[in-house]
This record gives C-alpha cells, sequence and structure tokens, in this order.
C-alpha cells in the first residue's frame, strides 16, 4: 500500500509546533522518527493531511544531567540515549534497556517521545520509566504541565496528552545512595510480550522504597501494589518476600491473549520475571546502586 499525499510542517518551536497542531485539528499529526506513524499511515489504519515533523525543535532534543537528576529531550533517539554519557553515568540501567529496545535502525532514527506517545502496549520504556519514578514533561502552547509515567497512558494507543498538547521531555529523578533498579523483558518477535522493571531503596539494611512495574502483558502498564510488601525487607527473608510479591503481581496482572501466548502463561513470565528484576535491584541497591 502507498502513502497518501501530505504536507510537512517544520516548526522551530514546542509553541510553534503546539500551535500548528491546534489549527490543523484532525488533519494533523505530530511526528519524530516516523517508525510507528508513517508504518501506520502507509497500511492505511491512519492518514493525516499534515504532518508536524518535531525533529528541529531544540527544546526536545538533548540529554543533560543535574544534581543526579536526567532530562532526556522527547525527540531524543534510542540510540542517542543508550549512548549519551550523562545517561550511562546516572542511570546506566536505562542506557541499558534503551539499547535493547527493537533493531540498530529503528533505535536510530524513533525516539523516546514516540515510543511513549505511540502507547503501543508493548513497550520496554514506559515499563522501566514507571518504576524509576519518572515525570512527564507536557506542553500546550504557552501552558506545561507535569505527568507522573505511571498516568501517562491511559490505554492501548491512548495517553492523557489533549489534542495539540506536546511531550517535551522525560525527567529522571535522582536517586539516592543505595537504589537498585532492573529491567527485565522477553521477546518472542519485535516486540517484547512481557516488561518488567523494579526500583529498591535499601536503608540500614532493609528495605525503605519499592516499586514494581509490570507492562506488555495488559492494556497498559501497571505499578504492582505488591510491592509494598517487601517495605522493612532486609537480606534474610528478602528472597521469600520478593516470592510473595511476584506471585501476587502475577495474579493481579491481567494478561490478553496475543497469539503466541496463553494468559496463564503470560502471568507465568510476570512471575518469573518479577521475582528476578526484584533479585537483581536488591542486590544493585546493597552494593549502593545504581
Ligand atoms: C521493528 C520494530 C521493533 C520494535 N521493537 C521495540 C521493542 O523491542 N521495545 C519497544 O519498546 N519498542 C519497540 N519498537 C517501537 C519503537 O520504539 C518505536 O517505533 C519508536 O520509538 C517510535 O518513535 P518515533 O519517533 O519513530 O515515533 P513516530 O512514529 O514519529 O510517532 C509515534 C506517535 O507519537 C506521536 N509523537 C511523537 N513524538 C511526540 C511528542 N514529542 N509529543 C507528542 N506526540 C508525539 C506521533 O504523533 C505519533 O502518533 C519497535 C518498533 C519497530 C518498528
Amino acid at each position: 500500500m502507498k502513502l497518501r499525499p501530505f504536507s510537512v510542517h517544520r516548526p522551530r518551536s514546542v509553541r510553534e509546533a503546539s500551535h500548528l497542531l491546534d489549527e490543523l485539528g484532525d488533519e494533523a499529526a505530530a511526528y519524530c522518527g516516523g517508525t510507528e506513524l508513517l508504518l501506520a499511515m502507509k497500511l492505511g489504519l491512519t492518514g493525516f493531511a499534515h504532518l508536524v515533523d518535531l525533529k528541529q525543535v531544540d527544546d526536545l532534543r538533548g540529554v543533560t544531567g543535574h544534581d543526579g537528576s536526567l532530562r532526556i529531550g522527547a525527540a531524543s533517539t534510542h540510540h542517542e540515549i543508550e549512548s549519551s554519557p550523562a545517561v550511562r553515568a546516572l542511570y546506566p540501567e536505562m542506557s541499558s534497556m534503551s539499547s535493547r529496545v527493537a533493531n540498530l535502525r529503528v533505535r536510530s532514527v524513533g525516539t523516546l517521545g514516540g515510543n511513549l506517545c505511540f502507547a503501543d502496549p508493548h513497550s520496554d520504556p514506559t515499563t522501566f520509566l514507571i518504576a524509576a519514578g519518572a515525570t512527564m514533561l507536557c506542553q500546550k502552547g504557552d501552558d506545561t504541565r507535569r505527568i507522573p509515567a505511571v498516568e501517562f497512558v491511559t490505554g492501548p494507543y491512548q495517553t492523557l496528552l489533549e489534542p495539540g498538547e506536546l511531550l517535551v521531555a522525560i525527567e529522571l529523578p535522582a536517586l539516592p545512595d543505595g537504589t537498585g533498579l532492573a529491567h527485565l523483558r522477553m521477546k518472542l518477535h519485535e516486540r517484547p510480550v512481557v516488561t518488567v522493571a523494579a526500583m529498591i531503596r535499601v536503608t540500614r539494611g532493609a528495605v525503605s522504597d519499592a516499586r514494581l512495574a509490570v507492562g506488555s502483558v495488559g492494556v497498559v502498564p501497571v505499578s504492582a501494589d505488591a510491592a509494598d510488601s517487601l517495605l522493612g525487607a532486609a537480606a534474610a527473608n528478602f528472597g521469600t518476600r520478593a516470592d510473595g510479591c511476584a506471585e501476587e503481581a502475577a495474579v493481579t496482572s491481567r494478561p490478553l491473549p496475543d497469539g503466541d501466548c496463553s494468559p496463564e502463561y503470560l502471568r507465568h513470565l510476570v512471575r518469573v520475571h518479577s521475582y528476578r528484576a526484584l533479585i537483581a535491584a536488591f542486590a544493585a541497591a546493597r552494593s549502593g546502586g545504581p
């Protein structure tokens, strides 16, 4: 199938891009690397007469670190993120997670913002960013707002973004000493069938904060409530508690059959990956992580 003709607009600022999208309404969409949007248009799944190219908008680009926190411009490609010295120094797990997204060709043009805004249920970064406690900086016209990563995706291919609103940057908080992060996933074909990320903080030998995010199996990635059961755990009982937490995450996950995997098998994958991610994050936290 061929792409139908469309006009491309190249704004230089977030404000200009947002105004363009507002003015052009349903006839227009933002695009960055185009790895999702152009494919969907080519397959006839969607169509737009106008595309607003975000690649030359400076505010959407670049990765900067400040006092341990990171700001990643939404138009940064996965490859730019995996090879960024700031990401490697402050969030090595973000760098490692990015290096496993797709293949080099897709990572070289596909962006973090495009991944998050497309909201395909099979996403590595969305799951990781929930566990890391990240925030999405969004802008419509002159108005900005910050949305916690866990609230950003509202359904398959749906986010909290309003028409004309752009994702500008992803902000990752500084991680105190004694924090460990781990991201695990399994792929059968192109996209992951399960993604699990864990954050564990250890203070004076015991767990003082814990998050477990489970994605790719259901319609939206979720933060598992079961992680609260890890609070207070120490080396002697962490394994048992992690086992219980992983079991609970599996039971409460709502997997959809995806053609290759039954819901029962997906629950099994959630259980195994959750346990392994929790153990890895705990080990990293005890060794002073990240
Ligand atoms: C072969 C293949 C394998 C893949 N494997 C994986 C994988 O293993 N793990 C994984 O997580 N992902 C995977 N992906 C998905 C990949 O990460 C995304 O295709 C890519 O990141 C999308 O970025 P893009 O810039 O090309 O988005 P585009 O196609 O340009 O845009 C996607 C959507 O986001 C919107 N958009 C883009 N930027 C913004 C913004 N700043 N503000 C508001 N809206 C915006 C657009 O309007 C569009 O609706 C794979 C994709 C392919 C094609």
